[in-house]
């Protein structure tokens, strides 16, 4: 069955509107310290992909009137040279938060870097500390995209109470907090979830299921219309280039849902680029004037 146009979940809009308030606490930051949020990033090695996300978060903090910091460091750092830079930025007093983009370079254990940043820095909310916090309901940095996702469903006021959320994937930064975030005493939350990974038998007949359904899976266009039911939620957390000799770049973004034939059967549905995209880097924005 065929529903009514499906409404999108506009990350790009959600974010302006965050954005702008974030601006405002970032002067007033500015006019009471002195100084404005400051956030550095740590980018090793030269991947493009890692290159271009770690500029956009430099921008984005230029955007709202942050300081911003890029590190760039060579694919060569041994982990005990990057260990003990991260040191140095958890004792920086003119920072207020910092990231690690990853993935690391594989000679690097990226637990044992994420491990080393102090907690009350650790604006991504990757470290064992800030999740244990997350997971208890208590005051900490919540994961970037995860908390991004329940801002735009609170944005849009997308009802979450008592409805199924099936969430596909496991990861550490996405699917494993998305789950937690969705199940949580509060609102959005209230979800009963489940989380759907790679050993999931019959995926399909589980996220049929889903009132709500958010996909971390990382393949291209991997959910169809037959797996979704009609009227669902669907958040696409998933990017990724593929060829399009149509384009000028010679390339398009698509996201882990098929979209033309997805969204027809959604009543809400976040697009790729444009939906989960901004909403990770404004999360990390609300994070660093946390911190700070
Ligand atoms: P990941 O590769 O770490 O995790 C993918 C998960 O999918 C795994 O937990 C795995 O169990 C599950 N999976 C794999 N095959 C499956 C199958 N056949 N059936 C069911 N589950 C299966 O990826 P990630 O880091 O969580 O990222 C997921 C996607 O989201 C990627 O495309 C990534 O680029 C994107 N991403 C986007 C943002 C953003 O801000 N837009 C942020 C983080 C990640």
């Amino acid at each position: 069955m065929t529903q009514a146009a499906p409404q999108l979940l506009d990350g790009k809009r959600c974010s302006e509107a965050l954005r702008a308030r974030i601006a405002a606490s970032a002067s007033d930051v500015q006019a009471r310290r002195g100084r404005p949020p400051h956030l550095a990033a740590v980018l090793v090695g030269n991947d493009g992909a890692s290159r271009t996300y770690v500029e956009s978060k430099v921008k984005a903090c230029q955007d709202v009137g942050f300081r911003s910091t890029l590190i760039r460091l060579p694919d060569s750092i041994t982990e005990a040279e990057l260990l003990q830079r991260v040191q140095e930025l958890n004792q920086d007093p003119g920072l207020d938060g910092f990231i690690v983009q990853l993935p690391l370079p594989a000679h690097i254990d990226a637990d044992r870097v994420t491990l080393a940043i102090a907690p009350e820095k650790d604006v991504d909310g990757f470290h064992p500390e800030n999740i244990g916090r997350m997971v208890l309901g208590q005051p900490g940095f919540l994961p970037a995209t995860p908390s991004g996702i329940v801002e735009l469903l609170r944005h849009y006021g997308i009802p979450t109470l008592g409805r199924h959320c099936v969430v596909i994937g496991r990861s550490h930064i996405v699917g494993t907090p998305m789950g937690i975030l969705m199940s949580r005493n509060t609102d959005p939350g209230n979800c009963t979830v489940t989380i759907a990974h790679s050993r999931t038998k019959d995926l399909a007949s589980i996220t049929r299921q889903a009132d709500i359904l958010i996909v971390a899976i990382g393949k291209p266009e991997f959910v169809t219309a037959d797996m979704v039911k009609p009227g669902a939620v669907v958040v696409d957390v998933g990017i990724h280039r593929i060829d399009d000799a149509a384009r000028k770049s010679g390339f398009r973004l698509v996201g882990d849902v098929k979209f033309e034939e997805v969204a027809p059967k959604c009543s809400w549905i976040a697009p790729v680029p444009g939906g989960v995209g901004p909403m990770t880097i404004t999360s990390l924005l609300l994070n660093t004037l946390k911190a700070c």
